[in-house]
């Protein structure tokens, strides 16, 4: 489609010049390097422009959302304030999109008058010291006695189609969760120690975590109980993790055949952070 000046009920403007090219309102580019470029890609592109540093100051807490990073090096990178990869302004609106969905479904919970609470900070003094947010806190719509915490997560049509069967066995649920295969497998037990943070934190017994699927709008509850094993688990693992922050030091990599970014340097060795820093920065083109 040509898109025509006036058609977004926008003014018409004169042509503006971008590195060499004219962009006019009215016509499709030619050139086939800024084939499907328009004015507005190129204005929402500068806007969304990922301008942060590649290092923020090291943070002091442990964030839910990192203690399910299966790699002790990534988890303490993030930890220390690495940024990772400048973000893409494509990556950008999916996670506004995310924030997006997360509020429709608090809307849906207040319009119900089921919404007791949402986007709750929890501060654990530790140690290892943890602030994190949990989205919702409901009551059940059936048994007004019941609190459940959920949590909401976007995902696209190929991870929801990877997702375990939906059952309304909180047990099974949680195995189907914890013994899923593959990417998706990773990041779903990633939410899941994030989850039941938020239930040990809250001293709750059970929630539930949705996944919504951004193609189809279909949706997956899965309720889920506490589970204070998988909590010692995480715990031993915040206290092995944890001395490497006063000391500036960076753990080897422990995800084993996903070498990405800085896992690849000196891998299996701890560094010290100044390096790691100076490896980061050089490493960038
Ligand atoms: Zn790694």
């Amino acid at each position: 489609m040509v898109i025509q000046r006036g058609m977004l009920g926008l003014s018409a403007r004169p042509p503006k010049k971008t590195k060499g090219k004219t962009v006019s309102g009215g016509k499709r580019l030619s050139s086939s390097s800024a084939a499907g470029q328009t004015w507005l890609k190129l204005s929402v592109n500068t806007h969304r422009e990922d301008k942060r540093k590649l290092w923020d100051p090291p943070k002091t807490d442990w964030h839910p959302s990192s203690l399910g990073e299966v790699c002790d090096r990534k988890s303490l990178l993030k930890m220390m304030g690495y940024r990772g990869d400048p973000v893409s302004q494509k990556l950008s609106r999916i996670f506004d999109m995310g924030k997006i969905i997360e509020k429709l479904w608090q809307d849906d919970f207040q319009k119900m008058g089921i919404l007791l609470s949402k986007n709750v900070r929890l501060l654990d003094p530790g140690p290892p010291s943890i602030n994190g947010e949990y989205d919702v806190m409901i009551r059940h719509p059936f048994e007004p006695t019941r609190k459940l915490l959920g949590e909401i997560k976007s995902i696209n049509d190929r991870g929801f189609k990877a997702l375990p069967p939906l059952t309304l066995d909180p047990e099974t649920n949680y195995r189907g969760i914890m013994e899923t295969t593959g990417d998706i497998g990773a990041r779903i037990r990633g939410y899941m120690v994030q989850f039941q943070n938020y239930l040990r934190l809250t001293k709750m017994e059970e929630g539930f975590i949705l996944f919504d699927n951004k193609n189809t709008q279909e949706y997956s509850d899965y309720l889920l109980g506490y589970h204070p094993e998988l909590m010692d688990e995480c715990q031993a693992r915040m206290m092995r993790l944890d001395p490497y922050r006063p000391a500036m030091i960076i753990p080897p990599c422990t995800c084993k055949g996903q070498h990405k970014s800085l896992c690849l340097y000196r891998t299996q060795e701890e560094v010290p952070l100044v390096e790691m820093q100076k490896f980061s920065e050089d490493a960038i083109i």
